[in-house]
């Protein structure tokens, strides 16, 4: 039933897609279509604006206007819902692809790196882990205790042709994509990791397009979630794979 009730307005004129509202809107009522934040049903929009502060462009408002009510309900369904069409597959092949099994893996011992031929010490892979996507890895998986942990957007390692070397390196890595992934899967995942793993640090790598912003707020939030400050720096890399800026964020 349609009332008079407050709901939010888009100006898609000024919205940039960064992502960043649908972060911070508990109820899934925002998503980015064709690089836009759009409203995907009224029902869903309690009207008390929580995306509001988080728009950089001042592209949200909330206006009074004859909206379907809001349904909670409807809400808990639609969460449930998105969170499950996330989830990650079950192995498709009868063998069981190992792409969720957990493994550590030991770095060289300074013997083998000696003797290792020339050609190969140019390239070293510093990961000593698997599983790396955010999805993937559990938060209690033995390789988050006492970590330093890399939040890496997707594209980063492709930008950046050092990634290894210059962030890798003594780090816990974990991968995914603010645009297309579950962000609010990813925010509980989070939290989830915060609440138990003793993190010790955390660096996000992400890239300097605007969708990509909604990687560090992920954390953030789970961060904010779990009731934890852990010291947290962001690293922004250009599309030319430079490295834009560093700044200490704060949870
Ligand atoms: S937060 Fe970003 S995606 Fe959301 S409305 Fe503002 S500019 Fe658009
Ligand atoms: S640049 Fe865009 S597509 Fe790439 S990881 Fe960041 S949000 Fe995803």
């Amino acid at each position: 039933m349609k009332t008079k009730r407050n709901i939010i307005q888009i100006d898609e004129e000024l919205c940039d897609g960064c992502g960043n509202c649908i972060v911070s809107c508990a109820e899934g009522a925002l998503e980015i279509v064709d690089g836009k934040a759009k409203l995907v049903a009224e029902k869903y929009c309690d009207g008390l604006g929580a995306c509001l502060g988080e728009c950089p462009t001042g592209a949200l408002k909330v206006i009074e206007r004859d909206a379907d009510d809001f349904d909670e309900e409807a809400v808990e369904h639609h969460l449930e819902a998105t969170k499950k069409a996330e989830a990650p597959a079950e192995p498709a092949m009868a063998c069981g692809c190992p792409s969720a099994q957990i493994r550590t893996f030991d770095a060289p011992t300074p013997c083998q790196r000696a003797n290792e031929p020339v050609a190969q010490t140019s390239a070293q892979s510093a990961l000593r882990h698997w599983p790396v996507q955010i999805r993937l890895v559990p938060p209690n998986a033995p390789f988050l205790k006492n970590a330093d942990l890399l939040v890496a957007a997707d594209c980063t390692p492709i930008a950046y042709p050092d990634f290894h070397r210059d962030f890798l390196e003594g780090k816990v890595v974990m991968v995914g994509c603010p645009k297309f992934d579950d962000a609010q899967g990813y925010i509980e995942k989070f939290a989830g990791i915060f609440t138990h793993a003793s993190i010790k640090s955390v660096t996000v790598v992400a890239m300097e397009v605007p969708c990509c912003g909604g990687l560090p707020m992920i954390v953030r939030r789970g961060m904010q979630l779990a009731g934890k400050n852990i010291p947290m720096e962001q690293i922004i890399i250009s599309t030319q794979g430079e490295v834009l800026r560093k700044e200490k964020l704060v949870a």
